[in-house]
């Protein structure tokens, strides 16, 4: 029999980012795609990186360290893998490593085969981060596939670091899932003796503790999910060769189920509490008392160095109703950038505010110090994380107090306009559009000019005026084409930005961008959060220039380009000093001064992109009522300050509405474009069900695929928005922006887009 040791452990983080400080794994990826490295080049590449993170983690003092966290693509495809649960479209495809990246990302195919659709993709709970949905289906038959997990769990200890596998829980892996012929939690008893089987082997390997992810447990349950919680993990518990378990949660509080987990004989549970739970949250649960709370004290998800003495505070009341406490971050550090040390560009004052996936370690190390042997052992770095609280306390780009004012003195009338009706007469009065007028969303293909233009400046070989003239050039070139295959609403590209909320965030003051601050947003797509550290404030117009120059071109109206508060606020690090909605009223404020600006230079139509609106909503029921409000209403700030006869136009990426459908409604923007294209129309029905009159413009063709959609396939999507929306409320245009698509097809599918368009006129 194997013994297992179950003694507690101090010090730990939930999961650890892959990418690479440097995105080496991303580059390593991406050449064994391109076919110029081959499997083991990639295998060495991705265990030098765990190594050398391991013995990094090791170092910093943490005594329990989670492994298996590392992945090729994305933990919840590696879990679908351990459970035997990739689809069967995949199954056919040899080679393990082809086999799981046709899953991730599909594949061509070729003259012989066709090719393979990818699992869906979707955010991870309300983080940035993107998994890839598993598919369940009828005949489905799991089995264990561990080898992945032991590799690494194996390469681990003999590196003689006290490794904690971390597997996606049985319950969050259904829960996430799609499955077809009946609910996915239907399979649970397929899965438990699974899970109990992989931990026998996990023992067997000599590992003492499991970390099983259940985020699920944050979001609302039923009360047949919550019994389910407290069997499965019954069943899971039942066998005596197993290692300790911890389940983890984050991303909030776990009320009800925490009952029920503390019920059951795991060993130890992991909570948020910079999301939701609370120490009283812990108290009232009795069973705590004989377990180890993981306490995520320090955010694993946002980059503000903690509040040491708070934190200190609240470990110090756990101890009383747990059996032993733990310090960890609230979730994976795969949420935030590695590491702060390599930042050379962030001023001192900013700096010392901060603190990335290493300064979170230390963090954690030194509270499980002050834990354990006093404060006064940890004197030095209190008083040094004090200083620095206080100086960012004391900040005045924190306190703007123009800014404070001018929100201050805004009244009820700031964020509205006349009634819709009035507002349409007058913009159709001025605009003379036809009926079932056509636009896009944006952007155009960013060319292989644009990068290399991009490129050639960030090595400093062009200059800033050079750089503008070929922008220039690019707009021109889109306005052009935009003329010539007779759309009416024109865009003038977006060359200029790469990636939008970044656009704005350096323009503001407020935010703050970093170097190397890569976080994974989904497979080797990485991004650089920008940081909003301050209040905001528009020094000068941002896009003015850009619009005013593409609407010289042409006598047809060009839509000025601005991103939402909302959007800008869910795409960076946020303030953690102030509620979200003020700092959206802050954004929101800068984007209005920007639309009027946009007005004054003769601009008639304005777009304020919100696709976040729906990401950011709340996990909890309970909570999204007051954010909808605040998000609603940040939006109407920004785009209430122009005229009756200005044409405000917004542009969601998604048409699975739900829970914000109304919301859409009070939005309150002249013309709404959504995706539509992929689920044939019917969100126009969900949008009459909850009473929008305003314009629409349906998606008429996906955008995400490359094929050219034919006129008929238009029109025939045309017709059937048409027996749901009148046709002067219609307005015809892709569900998305074109920035990924090429040149040639988003040229042949506009034309057959503005042809349809004509055809159903
Ligand atoms: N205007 C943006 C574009 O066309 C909108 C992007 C988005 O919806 N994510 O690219
Ligand atoms: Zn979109």
């Amino acid at each position: 029999m194997t013994v297992v040791q179950k003694t507690p452990f101090t010090a730990t983080v939930l999961g650890l980012p892959r990418v690479g400080p440097r995105r080496e794994l991303k580059r390593a990826t991406e050449a064994y795609w391109a076919g110029k490295i081959d499997a083991d080049q990639l295998h060495a590449v991705a265990r030098e990186l765990r190594t050398a993170q391991l013995t990094e983690l090791q170092a910093a003092g943490l005594d329990s360290i989670p492994v298996g966290t590392f992945s090729y693509y994305d933990q919840v495809l590696d879990t679908a893998l351990l459970l035997g649960a990739l689809p069967p479209r995949v199954a056919g495809i040899a080679d393990p490593l082809d086999r799981y990246f046709a899953a991730a990302r599909g594949n061509a195919g070729s003259d012989l085969e066709a090719g393979v659709e990818p699992l869906e993709m979707t955010k991870w709970f309300d983080t940035n981060y993107h998994y890839l949905v598993p598919e369940i289906g009828e005949d489905t038959a799991f089995s264990l596939n561990p080898e992945k997990l032991l590799h690494e769990v194996q390469e681990a200890l003999e590196l003689g670091v006290s490794a904690r596998p971390v597997v996606v829980g049985p319950i969050t892996f259904l829960k996430l899932a799609k499955a077809t012929g009946g609910a996915a939690l239907d399979r649970l008893a397929e899965l438990v003796p699974l899970y109990r089987d992989l931990l026998g082997r996990l023992a067997a390997a000599g590992v003492s503790w499991v970390q099983i992810d259940e985020p699920v447990l944050v979001t609302d349950l039923t009360a047949d999910e919550i019994a389910l919680v407290r069997s499965t993990y019954t069943e899971l518990t039942a066998p005596t060769e197993r290692p300790a378990i911890l389940v983890a949660t984050y991303f909030g509080h776990s009320d009800g189920a925490l009952t029920a987990l503390a019920d059951t004989d795991i060993e130890g549970v992991a909570l948020d509490f910079t999301s939701g739970t609370d120490v009283s949250d812990v108290a009232s649960v009795p069973a705590l008392a004989s377990k180890l709370l993981v306490a995520g004290v320090v955010d694993g998800r946002n980059v503000w160095r903690a509040d040491l003495d708070k934190s200190l505070a609240t470990l110090g009341t756990l101890l009383g109703s747990a059996g032993s406490v733990a310090v960890s971050t609230s979730c994976s550090l795969l949420h935030v950038p590695y590491t702060l040390a390599v930042e050379t560009d962030l001023d001192d004052a900013l700096r010392s505010w901060l603190a990335f996936g290493n300064e979170k370690v230390a963090e954690v190390r030194l509270l499980a110090t002050g834990l354990t042997e006093g404060p006064d052992a940890i004197g030095a770095e209190l008083a040094e994380a004090r200083a620095a609280l206080a100086s960012r306390q004391a900040d005045p780009r924190l306190n703007d107090g123009q800014v404070r004012a001018r929100l201050a003195a805004l009244g009820p009338d700031a964020v509205k306009r006349a009634p819709a009706e009035e507002r349409r007469v007058l913009q159709q009065d001025r605009l003379q559009l036809p009926t079932l007028p056509t636009t896009t969303i944006g952007s155009y293909p960013q060319t292989s000019a644009i990068r290399v233009a991009r490129a050639e400046l960030r090595k400093g070989q062009i200059d800033e005026a050079e750089y503008v003239r070929r922008m220039r050039a690019e707009v021109a070139d889109v306005v052009a084409l935009q003329e010539q295959l007779g759309l009416d609403v024109l865009v003038h590209g977006e060359p200029e930005r790469n990636d939008m909320v970044q656009y704005f965030a350096e323009q503001l003051d407020g935010f703050a961008a970093t170097e190397l601050g890569w976080v994974q947003s989904y497979g080797t797509r990485c991004v650089r959060p920008p940081i909003l550290f301050g209040d905001v404030t528009r020094r000068t117009p941002m896009t003015v220039e850009w619009i005013t120059y593409a609407q010289s071109l042409t006598d047809k109206p060009v839509k000025g380009m601005l991103t939402g508060p909302v959007t800008i606020l869910a795409w960076s690090f946020v303030r953690d000093d102030q509620p979200l909605g003020d700092s959206a009223r802050q954004v929101a404020l800068a984007i209005r001064d920007e639309t009027v600006d946009l007005q004054a230079a003769g601009i008639r139509i304005i777009q304020v992109d919100e696709p976040a609106l729906r990401e950011l909503l709340p996990l909890r029921e309970a909570d999204q009522r007051a954010y909808l409000d605040w998000s609603v209403q940040s939006f109407r700030l920004a785009t209430s300050g122009v005229s009756d006869a200005t044409q405000v136009h917004t542009h969601l990426c998604y048409s699975e509405f739900g829970e914000v459908i109304d919301a859409i409604a009070g939005l309150d923007a002249d013309v709404t474009s959504i995706e539509a294209a992929r689920s044939r129309m019917e969100v126009l029905d969900d949008l009459n069900a909850a009473g929008f009159d305003l314009g629409v413009g349906p998606g008429v063709y996906d955008i995400h695929s490359p094929r050219v959609p034919s006129v008929e396939e238009i029109t025939t999507s045309l017709r059937a928005a048409l027996k749901a929306v009148p046709a002067e409320r219609l307005w015809v245009n892709p569900d998305c922006g074109l920035k990924t698509r090429g040149q040639a097809e988003v040229e042949a599918s506009l034309r057959n887009m503005v042809a349809a368009a004509a055809a159903v006129r």
